[in-house]
C-alpha cells in the first residue's frame, strides 16, 4: 500500500551537496552559510579532482608528505576556495567553489564583518568565456525576509564528493593548533599541516619510537629528515646531543 503524505521529506534527509562554480554567462547570487573559507589544494587526475595529500595526516596520524600520487607524477595542483552556499530563489543549499584570487573578496569581508555568514555575493565571469577569470562581489543579506540554514561540514561534504577518506577530528585538529572550537576545527577542514607543525610532529615520533626503534639510528633519521625540512636551530635536545 502507498504511504502518502502532506509533508515533504525531512530536511536531514538530505543526500548530500553539489559543487556549483560561476556559470560562463550570467550571474550566480547567493548568501554564505558557513562561518570561514576552506582551502583546499586539488589536482585533475585521472579524470576528477583530487584533494593533493602531500602535506596532509592519515588516520593514524603519520605525516604523508611525499606520497601524493599526483604531485609525484609532477601534475600541477591548484589551490581552491569553498563556501556553503544558500539560494533563497529555489532553496538550494550548495558548495561554491572559486579560485583563491576570486576568493579574495570573501577574505576581506570575513576581515571585516568577522563572519562570512550572512554575506551574499554575486559571481560572474565578465569575459563570459568557460575558465574566464571570476569575479566575486560581496555585501551583507538582508536576513529579515531568510532564513539561513546551517552549514554542512565543508570537509566531509567535499572527502565525500572526492571519494576520499574523512580526516579524523584528531589529525584536524592537531594541524589546526590554533582551532578555538570543535566548529571551528571542522570547517577549517583536512589537517594540512604548516612547516612548523610537520616538524613538531616528526619530533613527537622520535619520542614515540623508543620501544620499537634503534634510537640512535632514529635520532640520526630525525636529523636528517630535519635538515631536509629546512629545520635545524639548534633549539631543543636533539641539537645538544647530535654528534
Ligand atoms: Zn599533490
Amino acid at each position: 500500500m502507498p504511504s502518502f503524505s502532506n509533508r515533504l521529506p525531512d530536511k536531514a534527509k538530505h543526500m548530500g551537496f553539489d559543487i556549483v562554480r560561476t556559470p560562463t554567462s550570467g550571474n550566480l547570487v547567493a548568501c554564505i552559510t558557513s562561518e570561514d573559507l576552506l582551502v583546499v589544494d586539488t589536482h585533475y587526475w585521472n579524470g576528477r579532482t583530487i584533494p593533493c595529500e602531500r602535506k596532509t595526516l592519515d588516520a593514524a596520524g603519520e605525516a604523508t608528505a611525499g606520497t601524493c600520487e599526483a604531485c609525484n607524477a609532477a601534475t600541477p595542483f591548484r589551490t581552491h576556495v569553498y563556501v556553503a552556499a544558500f539560494r533563497d530563489k529555489t532553496h538550494d543549499h550548495f558548495i561554491f567553489e572559486c579560485t583563491a584570487h576570486a576568493a579574495k573578496a570573501f577574505a576581506e569581508y570575513r576581515e571585516k564583518a568577522g563572519t562570512l555568514r550572512g554575506c551574499a555575493f554575486t559571481a560572474s565571469r565578465p569575459k563570459q568565456t568557460k575558465n574566464g577569470k571570476v569575479v566575486v562581489e560581496t555585501r551583507t543579506a538582508n536576513l529579515c525576509h531568510m532564513t539561513l540554514p546551517q552549514p554542512p561540514n565543508l570537509a566531509r561534504a567535499l572527502c565525500t564528493i572526492w571519494r576520499v577518506p574523512t580526516p579524523d577530528h584528531a589529525s584536524m585538529a592537531q594541524g589546526y593548533s590554533s582551532a578555538t572550537s570543535e566548529a571551528d576545527t571542522l570547517l577549517r577542514g583536512p589537517g594540512v599541516l604548516l612547516q612548523a607543525d610537520q616538524l613538531r610532529q616528526q619530533r613527537e615520533q622520535l619520542d614515540n619510537a623508543g620501544g620499537t626503534l634503534d634510537t640512535e639510528s632514529a635520532r640520526r633519521r630525525f636529523l636528517a629528515d630535519l635538515v631536509a625540512a629546512g629545520g635545524g636551530n639548534g633549539e631543543s635536545k636533539t641539537g645538544a646531543t647530535a654528534k
